[in-house]
């Protein structure tokens, strides 16, 4: 396993939609793993294939939330993923992206969403998620889409010049 390099702003394969996966084998199981360790160590949230240069539509989420969401901590892997569902309540929160170093945006997404993909091994799984988890998910299918939080949000700016809660500092 290793800690690759985090691709930031201005670099072209973040602005692509990435391949769909039709090889599970060795390779794939290395960018995942390498993928992991990345999120951990940056530390993050979540994070796209795009992210480490790898064109490819995979993501990794580790999140929870025991205290405010009762949401035990857990590591989600999701290859070719698609939001198959969304709630019609949406919300604005504060995001940010280890891809996008030093702002914030507010962005309006669905509350609730259902993640359609496949497992590490490709076999077919299904998530619904709601609250942090669920923008999390919907944060990372944008990045295999191409898609920045900065196209979507209403509002940049950095954190430092505005206190934001704690809750809201994650990155992903
Ligand atoms: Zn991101």
């Amino acid at each position: 396993m290793a800690v690759r390099e985090i691709l930031t702003l201005g670099n072209d394969v973040l602005k692509r939609k990435a391949q769909k996966v039709d090889d599970f084998g060795p390779k794939l199981q290395t960018l995942i793993d390498d993928m992991i360790e990345t999120m951990r160590a940056a530390p993050g949230v979540g994070l796209a294939g795009p992210q480490v240069n790898e064109p490819l539509r995979v993501i990794v989420v580790e999140f929870g939330d025991e205290e405010e969401e009762e949401v035990p901590k857990k590591l989600y892997v999701l290859v070719n993923p698609e939001i198959s569902r969304t709630s019609p309540e949406s919300l604005v929160a504060a995001e940010g992206c280890l891809s996008v170093p030093g702002l914030m945006g507010d962005v309006e997404r669905p509350i609730a969403v259902t993640v359609i993909g496949k497992n590490r091994r490709g076999q077919p799984i299904k998530i619904k998620a709601k609250d942090w988890l669920a923008r999390i998910f919907q944060h990372e299918i944008d990045h295999v889409n191409g898609i920045l939080f900065l196209d979507r949000a209403e509002r940049v700016y950095k954190p430092e010049e505005e206190p934001i809660p704690e809750q809201e500092e994650a990155e992903a």
